[in-house]
Order: structure tokens, then sequence, then C-alpha cells
């Protein structure tokens, strides 16, 4: 079966009803053009002289349009690339390392994740995961801003409706903001896909997973 979380509609519907308390679906536009981020084909735009392989959207699906520019990174310019990013970030966040062929990896807030057929059992699970985060960073030391969840802390069909996370009880390795980066470059080169988009955590809480069609 395909995985997709449900996606861009509810976001969108989401930030309408926070603006003006109406529920207003989106038109068509706004969807084509978050398709259409990045393509394949385009180089780098930080050195122009590779492949871009990892579109970094800072605005998460346009939730937070002041966040900069969406950026597209060849894996020379990755590293720095979310250094520079994650160096911004606020509050705390669970990172699921990405996997197998998920192209996409998107930021989903606590407060929306029941829009997106989280569990209520999941989501109670990562909000007490957010509370033992901001002891020293397992590599240096520094203060941590991210759980890192290995793949082996969810199912990995990543069903919809149902329990997604398992042994949020065990050991997970909390990591700076730097690190997180770091581990996150190595982790989508490793992969190796040929497009990736992804996200990074912004505001509050929430947890960055992999998805995709
Ligand atoms: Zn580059
Ligand atoms: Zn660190």
């Amino acid at each position: 079966m395909v995985f997709r979380r449900a996606g861009d509609d509810e976001r969108a519907q989401l930030r309408d009803e926070d603006d003006d308390g109406l529920n207003i679906v989106s038109d068509d536009e706004d969807d084509e053009e978050a398709n259409e981020l990045f393509a394949a084909g385009q180089l780098c735009d930080v050195c122009q002289g590779e492949d871009g392989r990892v579109g970094l959207d800072p605005t998460c699906r346009g939730a937070y349009e002041d966040a900069g520019e969406p950026t597209l990174f060849g894996y020379n310019c990755l590293e720095q690339g979310l250094k520079s990013a994650y160096a911004t970030l606020e509050g705390v966040a669970a990172v699921v390392e990405p996997f197998g062929e998920y192209t996409a990896h998107y930021y989903y807030r606590l407060d929306e994740m029941p829009a997106y057929q989280f569990v209520r059992e999941d989501i109670e699970a990562i909000s007490w995961l957010m509370l033992t985060i901001g002891d020293a960073c397992a590599r240096c030391g520094e203060q941590s801003h991210v759980a890192w969840l290995t793949p082996d802390f969810v199912d990995q069909l990543l069903p919809e409706n149902r329990p997604v996370f398992r042994q949020l009880d065990g050991e997970i390795e909390h990591l700076c903001a730097a690190c997180a980066a770091t581990a996150l470059a190595e982790a989508y080169r490793t992969l190796g896909l040929p497009m990736m988009t992804v996200e990074l955590p912004r505001s509050a809480m929430g947890v960055l997973m992999p998805t995709g069609d």
C-alpha cells in the first residue's frame, strides 16, 4: 500500500483557521507550487556546480512564510546549509532519521498531529519525549534540542490511524542543533535518492518525519 500522510490541504486549512477562524479551502494553485518547489536536474543553489539533491523548505509548506527562501543543495553544500538553517532552531523536536524510499522529510507540530492521522497514543508519547530534551548533546556536550529517533523507533510502513512510534521509553540520543544538522546531512547523502524535499523544525515542539507518496 502506498503511504501518504494527509498533505497540503490539511495544512492550508489549519493555517486559514488560525488566521481568521474561518474554514477556507486553499485553491489548487498553491498545491501545484508546493509540488514543484524542487525539480530533478536543477543545480545546487549555493555553488551551481553540482546536481541539486536535497531541497530545504524552511517555510514548511508555507506555514512559516517569513522563514526564508527554499534552497536546493547538492551533497557538497548540504551539511553547511543545514547547519546554518538549524542554527535558527527554537524549541525542541523529535527527528526521525530518514530511511527507505520516502522522498520527503516533513515537520508536524504537536498540535497539528491529529490532523495528520497520528493516533493519540503517539502524540502523547512524543509530547512526553519533548520533556526529556535539553540536557547535554550526546556528541559534543552543547545543550540538546533534538531527540534523534533511528528507524527502529517507528513502524517503517508509517501507518496512518495506527501507532507509528514504538519503544520511545528506550535509549534515545539527544543532539544539539549543529550535530542534528550533521547527522541529517549524512543520512540524506547515504540514502542517495535523486531528489528529497525536507523541512526543519520550526517553532514550539513537533516531529520531523519521513513521508512521501
Ligand atoms: Zn553545491
Ligand atoms: Zn552537539
